[in-house]
């Protein structure tokens, strides 16, 4: 306790830093204490033999003065060989020791630093995978990764400093005082009160800095999710023209960023001037009036060399301490960043007394549901209906009808407002997470594969999935005569985003994974874009062997599809305007025949 405490008050932290450095040493640095010590220890050491220059420096010059013209020739070759042989070993011995030191903390205060980091990292991930879906639509996600690269940075950058700084420094420091006050203490007090005079202006600078260090940080998300916009839309760039449109924009995102490093960096340049005129008057005064005084024979020639050699030792110690309260404010600045991700608190939760949903037969319920996102939007009101296990429910409807948000419903990416969904007659908010979304398999239009091999693609549809249960599943979605046709087969890479497929490939590969999935209940989302007929033709076979025996919402743009679904809900501003087989709805003439009409004129 006492520590931490001592620590936040050199800081000047208050009230929420201080508990989130508690947290943030609680958490995640007192692991590594041990590491953490041994590199204190180490810095002792190496602020000592700093300091030891210092006398040093006055021994060598005090006894070379003396070797001087006072003692007869061959005397002062005996003092002089015996000097040399004190002198050299001990000087080689001090850089060795501070040497090494420098080394060894250097090591170990960047291991708990990274590692401390690191595990922040993780955990700040595996929070945002826990989080809400909704989460995603709330925050560009460039701003989210750059929690991962940017203020990742930033806080290693500043647990750096404030390790270092705060021991090393401040210990230099503190040393060398001792013997600059050893040396010549009238001469140092001086000096000593020159300096804390450069304190003012620099606080002042500071304070801006801080502001500016957070504008610049903030920019950079907005270039992150800027350039991933544009790199992941650049087909759309290259065939609409857009080269120019992209290049203004990021243009003057990049622009804003030289304005505000600009800003900053200007700020920080006057930081160092302040301090270096500041040294240069204190070694000029200890000239000065070091003279006098040696000429008085109040001092020795020694005592002023071993003071300025402090001085300089010590001038870039003092530099980093000054601005050692930016790079504290700025990695507060991130911390609060990353523990805000690492806290937000999920709404989609699982009671404590959950039950597992097994053995699932696929009966599903809407019992008056009605939902809103969180923008206000009205998607599905009070919607009511039953599906029996095994039935095929096709969602037909005018875009934004509320066909996507019953898919996300059922799979609890979304909480319903009001009513319930059940399945086998559980309220799936009384069942765990995990066992509710074991039981279905979602396939959907934006097919997502990994920059991983075919195999292991696949293999994401369940875990521990054998090579013989990989190359069934394959089979089943007529996909394994292509896979065999790849370079590599199953163990091709299949690369971003599984761009080295074609769109038919890349959807049969989808359905592989969801027929290995092997979930009693199967929500398809159809895609229709990029097949050539032939691939049409496969996937409708895959898609076949997925559906036998499950129950299974599709939301349905193939005419085949829909023909062959037990019944279909017609949605419409979030309601079941119609429902019934393809064959009576079309005999009712309503919006569904309309539809139909409309999409084979
Ligand atoms: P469909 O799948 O039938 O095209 P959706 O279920 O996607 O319709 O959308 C239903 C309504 O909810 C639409 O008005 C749509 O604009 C809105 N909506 C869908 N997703 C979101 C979202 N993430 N945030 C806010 N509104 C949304």
């Amino acid at each position: 306790m006492a520590p931490k405490n001592k620590k936040t008050n050199i800081l000047n932290l208050k009230g929420e830093d201080k508990r989130l450095v508690g947290r943030l040493w609680r958490d995640y640095i007192r692991p590594f204490r041990r590491r953490l010590y041994l590199a204190f220890f180490f810095m002792v050491v190496l602020a000592a033999a700093t300091a030891a220059y210092g006398f040093l420096v006055k021994y060598i010059i005090d006894v070379a003065n003396n070797l001087d013209g006072n003692v007869i020739a061959t005397d002062a070759g005996v003092q002089a060989k015996r000097f040399a042989l004190t002198v050299v070993p001990v000087v080689v011995a001090l850089t060795i020791i501070s040497g090494g030191s420098m080394f060894i903390q250097s090591i170990l205060a960047n291991s708990v630093a990274l590692n401390t980091i690191g595990n922040l990292q993780k955990t700040m991930f595996a929070s945002i995978h826990r989080a809400d879906f909704a989460r995603f639509g709330r925050e560009p996600t460039g701003t989210l990764i750059s929690r991962f690269t940017n203020d990742v940075t930033i806080l290693t950058g500043a647990m750096l400093r404030t390790m270092t700084n705060l021991v090393r420094d401040v210990l230099t420091v503190i040393f060398g005082i001792v013997v600059m006050l050893k040396l010549d203490w009238q001469m140092s007090l001086l000096v000593l009160i020159v300096y804390p005079i450069a304190a003012w202006p620099i606080i002042n600078i500071s304070k801006k800095m801080r502001g500016n260090a957070k504008n610049a940080q903030e920019q950079i998300g907005v270039i992150t999710s800027q350039l991933g916009e544009s790199f992941s839309g650049a087909r759309m760039v290259r065939t609409y023209g857009l080269e120019d449109y992209e290049n203004k924009r990021l243009g003057a995102s990049f622009n804003e960023r030289v304005r505000l490093y600009l800003k900053l960096v200007t700020n920080q340049a006057r930081v160092d001037p302040i301090l270096e005129v500041l040294g240069g008057v204190a070694i000029a005064g200890v000239f000065a009036l070091g003279v006098y005084r040696v000429v008085g024979g109040q001092t020795t020639a020694g005592d002023i060399a071993g003071l300025l050699t402090m001085l300089l030792v010590m001038s870039p110690r003092i530099r980093a301490l000054g601005t050692l309260n930016n790079a504290v404010q700025e990695g507060l600045a991130a911390l609060h960043r990353v523990f805000n991700v690492i806290d937000e608190v999920p709404t989609i939760t699982e009671a404590r007394d959950a039950a597992l949903l097994a053995d699932v037969k696929g009966a599903l319920e809407f019992d008056n549901v009605s939902f809103a996102y969180e923008d206000g939007t009205q998607a599905i009101s009070e919607l009511s209906f039953k599906v029996k296990p095994g039935e095929t429910i096709a969602l037909v409807g005018p875009s934004g009808g509320g066909k996507s948000t019953i898919i996300n419903l059922i799979a609890r990416l979304y909480d319903v407002n009001a009513g319930s969904i059940s399945i086998d007659g559980t309220d799936i908010k009384n069942v765990t997470l995990m066992s509710l979304r074991n039981s279905m398999a979602l396939v959907s239009q934006d097919i997502t594969l990994f920059d991983d091999t075919v195999a292991a693609n696949i293999g994401f549809g369940r875990q521990g999935a054998s090579a013989e249960d990989i190359e069934v599943a394959a089979k089943a979605a007529a996909a394994h005569d292509f896979i065999l046709d790849l370079a590599d087969g199953y163990q091709t890479r299949v690369g971003e985003g599984g761009g080295k497929l074609s769109g038919g490939q890349r959807q049969r590969i989808a359905l592989a994974r969801a027929i290995l999935r092997d979930a009693p209940i199967l929500l398809l989302d159809e895609a229709t874009s990029a097949l050539d007929a032939q691939s049409e033709a496969k996937v409708q076979t895959a898609l076949y062997s997925l559906t036998k025996g499950r129950t299974v919402f599709v939301i349905a743009h193939r005419l085949s599809t829909v023909k062959n679904a037990d019944r279909i809900l017609v949605l419409d501003d979030g309601q079941i305007i119609e429902s019934g087989t393809h064959a009576a709805l079309m005999k009712k003439d309503g919006l569904y025949s309309k539809l139909r009409a409309l999409q084979f004129s």
